[in-house]
């Protein structure tokens, strides 16, 4: 057999055309300036990827590299060669056994995505230090200074609900820190936990709802959302699939973004649902505990979707926030912000038998 390639004589990067002839006892590599005569069982043919051109060395630094993947093929059998790189490269010849192959594959990612990072996530999120999450918060609020300004509560306000609601708190495990900030109008009347340690509340939600009972369920519900750890969950798993999608894809440019846009776009999904469900519940709990009647927190939810639903024609001639960088720190606010308020949930509040 023969056939055309390149030779590269392993000092100098410039390659010469050469042509390989082949037989059962010997390999020979002519080019204009010389010739290899090597034992056939001596040679190595590279396995195949794809149509990448292929190199056949034979333990010197000089090679022979050919793009005629047939020929090739065949060399690698005349030398008797059917190990991995033969079964490999068989496999990519047969379409349908490649895409089997890689259906199964995605399959199994999509499936360890779906269930294992959530598991695996919510078992880190658990063990990070507090410091991480209040690093974190520090960073998050640091980011959102734009959006989220001093507040405009007199100081004793804002110290008096802080004392209210750590007297109501579980003493058994460390405080949050609660931050009180003047949003920008989109925001709304809001509460939003930044990490397991810090809690913010806007103005307007402070102002809305008048009934400090009705803020401390709100605040139980987001003292829910920090000890369960449901922001550093989030951003652990949208890290666990920016792992996964490159692993998966391989680009690791492309993937980037995505990773990062993805929470934002399944932000209402499974996982935010669960967690606002889970969050509710722990305020119920904790107001039970406290021998509130759990009816403050569904009154509380109706007051701010009231609010929400008149604010909303409002929110959509807002074009203030149109530049980039405002766009992202006002959709990483949206996704902080946004326990959606459904009728499900307070009725769900509501069907607990209250003590
Ligand atoms: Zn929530």
């Amino acid at each position: 057999m023969q056939f055309q390639g390149t030779y590269f004589d392993g000092i100098t990067s410039a390659g010469q055309t050469a042509q390989l002839t082949a037989d059962a006892r010997s390999v020979c590599v002519s080019w204009s300036g010389g010739e290899q005569v090597i034992g056939t069982q001596d040679i190595r043919v590279e396995a195949a990827l794809g149509s990448v051109p292929r190199r056949v060395s034979w333990g010197a630094d000089d090679y022979f590299i050919s793009e005629d993947h047939t020929a090739l093929d065949a060399l690698a059998q005349f030398r008797g060669d059917r190990g991995l790189s033969f079964w490999v490269s068989r496999l990519e010849a047969n379409f349908s056994g490649v895409a089997v192959a890689v259906m199964f594959t995605l399959a199994t990612l999509v499936l360890f995505g779906l269930y294992g990072i959530p598991r695996i996530t919510a078992s880190i999120a658990h063990q990070l230090p507090l410091t991480v999450s209040a690093q974190m918060a520090q960073s998050t609020m640091t980011n959102l200074t734009p959006l989220l300004q001093e507040s405009e509560l007199t100081e004793s306000r804002q110290q008096q609900l802080r004392l209210y609601f750590s007297e109501h708190e579980r003493t058994d495990v460390p405080a949050v820190d609660v931050h009180f900030r003047r949003a920008r109008s989109f925001v709304g009347p809001n509460a939003l936990t930044l990490s397991g340690t810090t809690v913010v509340f806007t103005d307007a939600i402070v102002e809305l709802l008048q009934n400090d009972q009705q803020l401390l369920a709100v605040f139980l519900h987001e003292l829910g959302h920090a000890r369960m750890r449901h922001v550093e969950q989030t951003l652990l798993q949208s890290a666990g699939w920016a792992v996964l999608l490159t692993f998966i894809t391989g680009d690791i440019g492309g993937v980037g973004e995505l990773a990062l846009t993805l929470p934002f776009a399944i932000g209402q999904s499974a996982y935010t649902r669960e967690f606002e469900r889970q969050a509710d519940a722990f305020a119920v709990a904790e107001l039970q505990r406290l021998g509130i009647d759990p009816e403050v927190f569904a009154q509380a939810l109706e007051e701010l979707e009231r609010s929400h639903e008149d604010e909303f024609d409002a929110e959509s001639v807002d074009t203030e926030h149109s530049d980039a960088s405002r766009e992202v720190h006002r959709r990483l606010l949206e996704y902080l912000a946004s326990h959606p308020i459904t009728a499900d949930r307070i009725a769900a509040i509501r069907g607990v038998p209250s003590s």
